[in-house]
């Protein structure tokens, strides 16, 4: 088995402690910071967010291949927001079964029945990978999904270099030491907001980072927030109560927020149904919408993000119909796509059923949802299609070939847990941002990335469930 532990700290728990007392420090004094959940949304008790003791081996050509592909996504991604058409036909049966996913769209509509008022686009993504590792020993790099929404952890992953060097010093790996790679999604994130900003242009409107209500992970937007005061771009904190209450749009349509008027909505909140408790909160979203403030995402590039989309760019054709002139960039995308399987009505969507019901394990079984923890795996794939595998209801769900990489050994290093090796598997991030003004792409980068590691024992990832921690790249 692959390791990411050296064999004399798996031999040496006196060293191993010592090194995850050190790791923990060193974490906690280069702001791998988290709030502690019994006190989301106060700073007076902070701890480190979860993170691996030793960086994870990641094939060079691998890596490399996800950093290349991250423009094209980006690409895709806004092609996509500009497609109306395409949306509606992607998204009919699931919006027919899917409340959320229908209301999202409703707002879609009535904003291109409008039309929209603001020409410039921030797009902030993610592209997330895993590796297939079952043919020999060999590497296929496999997109899990892409975010478009409230992409996280760009801040935290932009510190987690100096903690490995430290800890792979302190092991006597000095040379592996020198082969971690700097890292710095925040600063990149940060300067397509400001270049949006600047676009809009007007000095005193803000950056609106529209919050969560429980606020544990806020030092991950807050080195986001530093890098835009650094260039004098005011920045404001607010949740969706707040826009309820003293949000209002102008006659030209600005949007104003406690008096303050906002250039940009960044999003980091408003992707889970249950971030809109009450009408009123639909009704802030929209109002959002509809401004003329630069919002990140919009509408439809919310959607571009949903994992029925995903399904359907698999379809054969349909990357050529975004890139018709552009075979290798359609083969390049084409190349990370995993097996995406349809569940809509039809022989096709039986034939889905049938192939899940056969061989469960193979998938993952995948609502219209972020944020962790909501796939289906092994035996309740069979259970959740049994009992709607005859309705309409089952197109609420994509199919997924299951992601099988090789388990490396590492320490996952959490508050308040035993310190222990584990077998893991990691899932690479990759940060891409774009800004587009009318026709014109005025940026279009891949700014840095993200690793995250679980224990092989359980499914889901989610650095913000707490299942995953931070991890580094060591390439090899
Ligand atoms: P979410 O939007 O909730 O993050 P994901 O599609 O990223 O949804 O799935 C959540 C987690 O489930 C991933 O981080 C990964 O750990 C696991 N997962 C998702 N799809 C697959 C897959 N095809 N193969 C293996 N694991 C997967
Ligand atoms: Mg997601
Ligand atoms: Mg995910």
């Amino acid at each position: 088995m692959a390791q990411g532990i050296p064999d004399e700290v798996i031999m040496n728990t006196s060293l191993m402690k010592e090194l995850a007392d050190v790791a923990k420090d060193v974490a906690l004094q280069q702001g791998i910071l988290m709030r502690i959940q019994e006190t989301p949304n106060s700073s007076e008790l902070v701890t480190y967010a979860p993170f691996t003791l030793f960086p994870t081996p990641v094939p060079k050509a691998v890596f490399l291949q996800a950093l290349a592909v991250q423009t094209h996504y980006n690409t895709l991604v806004d092609k996509i927001s500009q497609d109306p058409d395409f949306l509606e036909e992607a998204l009919a049966s699931t919006i027919a079964v899917d409340d959320f996913t229908g209301r999202l769209f409703r707002i879609h509509q009535q904003i291109l029945k409008e039309g929209r008022s603001q020409s410039i686009v921030l797009g902030l993504n993610r592209s997330d990978y895993m590796l297939d590792q079952r043919n020999n020993g060999l590497s296929s790099l496999k997109q899990i999904e892409i975010n478009t929404f409230a992409a996280s952890f760009g801040g935290l992953s932009s510190r987690t270099p100096d903690v490995h060097r430290q800890i792979l010093k302190m092991a006597g790996r000095l040379e592996e030491s020198q082969r971690i790679l700097d890292n710095d999604p925040a600063a990149g994130l940060a300067r397509a907001v400001a270049k949006a900003w600047e676009l809009y242009g007007s000095e005193r409107a803000v950056v609106m980072f529209l919050v969560e209500e429980s606020q544990r992970n806020i030092f991950d937007q807050r080195y986001i927030e530093y890098e835009l005061w650094k260039r004098n771009i005011p920045t404001k904190r607010k949740r969706f109560d707040d826009v309820c209450e003293k949000g209002s749009l102008d006659q030209d349509k600005r949007l104003f927020v406690d008096g303050q008027e906002v250039a940009v909505v960044y999003f980091r909140n408003g992707y889970m149904p249950q971030n809109y408790p009450s009408e009123k909160t639909w009704e802030a979203r929209l109002m959002m919408e509809r401004s003329l403030a630069v919002k990140c995402p919009d509408i439809s590039t919310h959607l571009a993000g949903t994992k029925k989309v995903q399904q359907v760019l698999a379809k054969p054709g349909v990357l050529e119909k975004f890139f018709p002139d552009k075979p290798q960039v359609v083969e390049q995308i084409r190349a990370t796509f995993a097996g995406l399987y349809t569940l809509d009505i039809g022989p096709e969507g039986d034939k889905t059923v049938a192939m899940a019901l056969a061989a469960p394990d193979q998938f993952v079984l995948k609502p219209q949802r972020e944020g962790g923890g909501n796939n289906i795996y092994g035996s309740e794939i069979c259970q959740v299609l049994q009992g709607v595998k005859e309705s309409t209801e089952r197109t609420a769900y994509i199919l997924m070939d299951k992601i099988h990489p090789a388990p490396v050994q590492n320490c996952l290093l959490r508050r308040d847990a035993p310190l222990q090796i584990s077998n893991c598997l990691s899932e690479l991030g990759v940060f891409g941002v774009y800004v587009r003004q009318g026709k014109d792409t005025v940026m279009n980068e891949c700014v840095g990335h993200l690793l995250r590691t679980k224990s092989s024992e359980v499914s889901e990832g989610g650095l913000a469930t707490g299942i995953s921690v931070a991890d580094s790249p060591l390439l090899l």
